[in-house]
């Protein structure tokens, strides 16, 4: 087995490495050349934890995407027809990114691509940064095998970002935002041409050609960030927070409350399976001291469609409740609030983190996050049908489920302790881009 091969298969998670083993099947059945590369390598490589499966197929990204849906029932999402990609969400909160290697050729800077199939050699050509431009074959008469023709392995180790092309910025100008958010996420630096290059795009007003839908993927990104609150200070220090909302400058950005909530997220550790719809609790946050009508500057300029709109802001209201229940004195009881917090969303739970200045609320969610929910999914179905004599897949499992869980957590100390934070704090960067530009 090749060194990166046994890299990656022991940074999988059980969950990643079968949703891998089935994307593998499904381009071997479709005979078509599989790859995986974008972050999903450079995470593996880097040592960083692997957070979406990037796959690329010299071939019909969507079809494969659709066999693999049809054989196993996992839901499809955003599928890209121009660029023949789609998003799978696979069981425990897996997210897997299947796309066509493509070439993209732009007529000039900020335009629509012209799109056509390609090798996975042009493909990586195409890309942003030379860490994002690596790929592993998955065939297999070359499985394990590293494709890096920009030297990504070696800027990895250097710690430093690098353009893949003199034209990467100017081609699509919204890889300056992906710059200082990899930047701030990772602490890299910046190599010195890819500064002069993103200073040139700045000179020349290039951000202006960022395209609302665009920035609303960007936004989404930010807002899933670790370190969300260093990037939109950096945005800010750069002038770019502008484009996401014009009136989104000096006091009306709410730096404060983006690190309180950076904190807050710290309390919901990566391992657990507890999805977080971030983008609206990010808004809620960054926007507390906007006007209406200021809020409804950035839902235009970053196109947001409805769903995200009311994920921002029904968040304040759809808690009031939660923090009322979470209060009531029976919560003392583990399966009691166990009950009450399952039913809550995950936004919900850091909001109120974020929000509530009760500390027996803080602290009955700190105990739901971080000893309650964890114990819970350490219970296997196999555990629950051996000592309960039912197999899985019945509404009757289900109940019994409920109830070896309530008493597995019953039977804990029920002393209530302020738990530790899980994750380390945020690091806090030096200064990389802002050294550059003020
Ligand atoms: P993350 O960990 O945030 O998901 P990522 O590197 O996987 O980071 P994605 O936005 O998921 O970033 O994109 C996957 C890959 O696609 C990137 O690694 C990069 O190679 C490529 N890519 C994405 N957006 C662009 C872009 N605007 N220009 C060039 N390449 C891009
Ligand atoms: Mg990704």
């Amino acid at each position: 087995m090749s060194d990166y091969l046994y890299t990656l298969e022991s940074h999988l998670n059980a969950a990643q490495s079968e949703a891998l083993a089935t994307v593998q099947t499904a381009a071997n059945e479709a005979g078509l050349n599989l790859f995986l590369a974008g972050g999903a390598l450079r995470d593996m490589i880097a040592g960083f934890p692997i957070r979406d499966l990037n796959f690329v197929v010299e071939g019909n990204g969507i079809a494969l995407a659709k066999a693999i849906v049809k054989k196993t029932g996992w839901e499809m999402a955003a599928p890209d027809t121009r660029r023949n990609r789609a998003e799978l969400l696979f069981p425990q909160n897996v997210r897997v990114e299947i796309a066509m290697a493509r070439e993209e050729k732009y007529a000039k800077a900020g335009a629509k691509p012209t799109i056509s199939p390609a090798t996975i050699y042009e493909d990586l050509r195409n890309r942003d940064f030379t860490i994002n431009a690596i790929a592993m074959s998955l065939n297999r008469a070359s499985k394990g095998l590293l494709i890096d023709p920009n030297n990504g392995l070696g800027d990895l180790e250097r710690r430093e970002l690098r353009t893949v092309s003199k034209y990467t910025f100017y081609d699509d100008p919204v890889r300056i935002l992906r710059l200082i958010r990899f930047a701030k996420r990772f602490q890299f630096t910046i190599d010195e041409r890819t500064l002069q290059q993103y200073e040139n795009v700045r000179d020349a007003n290039l951000e202006r050609k960022i395209g609302a839908e665009a920035l609303r993927q960007e936004l989404h990104h930010i807002a899933g960030e670790p370190t969300s609150a260093e990037i939109v200070k950096e945005l800010d220090d750069q002038g770019l927070l502008t484009l996401f909302c014009p009136a989104m400058m000096g006091d009306k950005v709410n730096h404060a409350g983006l690190q309180k909530l950076q904190k807050a997220r710290q309390n919901v550790a990566l391992e657990l399976n507890l999805p977080v719809e971030n983008m609206g609790l990010f808004l809620t946050v960054l926007c507390e001291k906007l006007a209406p009508k200021e809020r409804a500057g950035l839902k235009t300029a970053c196109a947001l469609d409805k769903p995200a709109v009311q994920a921002w802001e029904r968040l304040d209201g759809r808690v009031k409740k939660l923090a009322v229940e979470l209060k009531q004195p029976k919560m003392t009881k583990p399966s009691v609030l166990y009950g009450a917090a399952q039913k809550a969303q995950g936004a919900e739970l850091v909001y109120l983190l974020y929000k509530s200045t009760d500390r027996t609320v803080q602290d009955r969610i700190k105990n739901y996050l971080q000893k309650y929910l964890p114990a819970a999914q350490e219970i296997t179905d196999e555990e629950i049908s051996e000592a309960t004599g039912i197999e899985p897949g019945s509404a009757k499992f289900e109940k019994a489920k409920s109830t070896f869980i309530a008493k597995r957590l019953d039977a804990r100390p029920k002393k209530i302790v302020e738990p530790e934070a899980v994750m380390p704090p945020a690091p806090q960067h030096p200064p990389l881009v802002s050294s550059v530009r003020r």
